[in-house]
């Protein structure tokens, strides 16, 4: 339907006539708080570097480091001579962070969710998705060519309802850990007892926990105290808190072997750079070792969120670096976004189809790198702009 430059041309025309036409804007900064975009300087509040460590001293210095040392591009796919050993020692590093026997990296999350859905599920078979997992769990369960049972969003009574009428003996339950358009939390303790009763693989995607939950950063599991038997798939992505870039499925070591032997997105595809394992690797150890990076973030988010009560704005209920405004219009979510970005702040205005029709939103996160004084700044343009 597409191959006609006429109809290309009407949906172009369409999608800039509902509000929903997307357009990157260009940054000529770090990843940091304030940064020069379109040419502006910008206080922003839209970042996935929870932790502030996409621009930090060590992962630079270490990112440079193996640079030198292994060049850029890894030349070929782990399996062939892709694999160094800053990609070994990240695994290694990575199974013992999650308290898992064994990792495997990937080079985005996307990839990730991909390969292993499809390395587990074939046609025939069922998988039961929170209704507001992130696309690429989405994409991952269609490609698989398994029945995609879509529960409400985490209703464990509605899963338990599906689970009930389910026959079919391979089963997989996806979630997303934190959900990454509304900033809640999946009932994991909850997911893993119903997924142990059924004998169903139980997949959480941990991309925005990683790094800002759990005592030491591993994320939503540890925070939960979920062992690899509880959940057996652990997915999280460096590209977020960790303020690089791939993504990781930990589990058991017949697992990993079973997905390096299985996974196409792992097979046919580039290794990430080694300069990037080596940077994630400095990476990890921020994260274990500067709690009070964690505690910040939180201190943001609690400053917050009492100040929009105060002010009478109504959030989602989140506890997380992710915490959106739900305007409901598209248009209306589209102006106020413009709006602040003409007084210098840049929160996105996130539309359908990323999030269901009339729940368009800005979608605010907050870095341990904002200040307090930041925060008091957004709270007082949203106060004027809402
Ligand atoms: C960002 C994200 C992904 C994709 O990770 P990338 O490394 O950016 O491809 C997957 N799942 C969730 C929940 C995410 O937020």
């Amino acid at each position: 339907m597409k191959n006609d430059s006429k109809l290309i041309k009407a949906f172009l025309k369409e999608k800039q006539q509902s509000h929903l036409y997307r357009k990157a804007h260009i940054s000529r900064s770090p990843q940091q708080p304030h940064m020069q975009i379109n040419g502006k300087s910008m206080l922003t509040f839209c970042s996935n570097d929870y932790l502030g460590l996409a621009n930090h001293p060590e992962v630079l210095k270490a990112f440079k480091q193996a640079a030198d040392k292994y060049g850029v591009g890894s030349g070929a796919a782990h399996l062939i001579s892709g694999h160094s050993i800053e990609h070994q020692k990240l695994e290694e590093e990575l199974a013992e962070f999650t308290g898992r026997d064994r990792a495997l990296l990937f080079s985005t999350g996307y990839m990730a969710n991909l390969g292993v859905v499809n390395a587990l599920m074939e046609r025939g078979e069922l998988i039961f998705a929170d209704r507001l997992n992130h696309a690429s769990l989405i994409d991952a369960g269609l490609l698989s060519n398994a029945k995609m049972k879509r529960y409400v969003h985490n209703d464990m009574g509605a899963l338990q309802k599906l689970l009930d009428k389910n026959t079919t003996k391979n089963t997989m339950i996806l979630s997303d850990g934190v959900f990454s358009m509304d900033g809640d939390i999946a009932p994991v303790k909850q997911l893993a007892d119903i997924a142990r009763q059924q004998n169903a693989w139980l997949m959480i995607d941990d991309a925005h926990g990683f790094g800002t939950l759990g005592a030491t950063g591993a994320g939503l599991l540890e925070q939960e105290n979920l062992s690899q038997q509880d959940a057996p798939i652990l997915m999280a992505t460096l590209g977020k808190a960790i303020g690089t870039a791939g993504a990781f499925i930990a589990g058991s070591h017949e697992l990993i072997e079973y997905l390096i032997q299985t996974a196409r997105t792992y097979t046919y595809t580039t290794a990430m750079p080694p300069s990037i394992a080596a940077a994630t690797r400095a990476s990890l150890k921020i994260v274990q070792n500067e709690s009070e990076r964690r505690e910040k973030l939180n201190q943001h988010i609690q400053q917050f969120k009492a100040g929009a009560s105060e002010l009478g704005i109504e959030l989602m209920p989140s506890d997380t670096a992710i915490q959106p405004i739900v305007i409901g219009n598209t248009e209306k979510a589209l102006k106020t976004s413009t709006q602040l970005q003409k007084e210098g702040i840049l929160v996105t205005a996130i539309r359908p189809p990323t999030i269901p029709e009339g729940t368009a939103r800005l979608r605010v996160t907050f870095s341990a790198e904002h200040t307090t004084e930041d925060v008091a700044i957004l709270l007082m343009a949203l106060e004027k702009n809402l």
